[in-house]
């Protein structure tokens, strides 16, 4: 198999055809048939850490690499404007720093997400504590002149 066919779709079908890299942006997931024939599912959630689609109008390409280390057939091959490259089996130590650069790149995503979001929580905090002090001055200032009215 040299090139692949992509096909948007709503749902991943059940049966994929060889050859067809399937691609639901709802769901945000692609899968394709294990481009050496072995028929194993292949499935590339697109996200921030794991894959990114790019779709020219007429052909598609994913980054980074598919390496099917957890199939029998531990193929390893790019897919770029519909085009299979071949990039050589995984061999143990490869498949070991890919997996760990993988939990890196993933651990540093959500770290920097946790603390952006920790950030706009603190925001949120001061802000409802300024307009807690803004009515309670409110309510005070009412107070001073209900008394002063006295
Ligand atoms: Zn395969």
């Amino acid at each position: 198999m040299k090139t692949v066919r992509h096909e948007f779709v709503e749902y991943i079908p059940e049966k994929l055809e060889e050859g067809v890299v399937y691609i639901s942006v709802s769901y945000g997931t692609v899968a394709h048939s294990c481009c050496c024939g072995c028929g194993m599912e292949v499935s590339t959630p697109l996200s921030p850490t794991d894959w990114k689609l790019t779709y020219d109008g007429e052909s598609i390409s994913l980054y980074p690499s598919i390496g099917n280390w957890n199939f029998p057939c531990k193929s390893h091959y790019w897919i770029t404007n519909n085009k299979i490259r071949w990039a050589g089996q995984w061999n143990n130590k490869e498949i070991k720093e890919g997996q760990q650069q993988d939990r890196f790149e993933k651990a540093v995503y959500y770290e920097k997400k946790r603390s952006t979001a920790s950030k706009e929580d603190r925001k949120l905090v001061e802000e409802t504590k300024e307009e807690s002090h803004v009515s309670a001055n409110g309510i005070w200032g009412k107070l001073k002149k209900w008394l002063a009215n006295l």
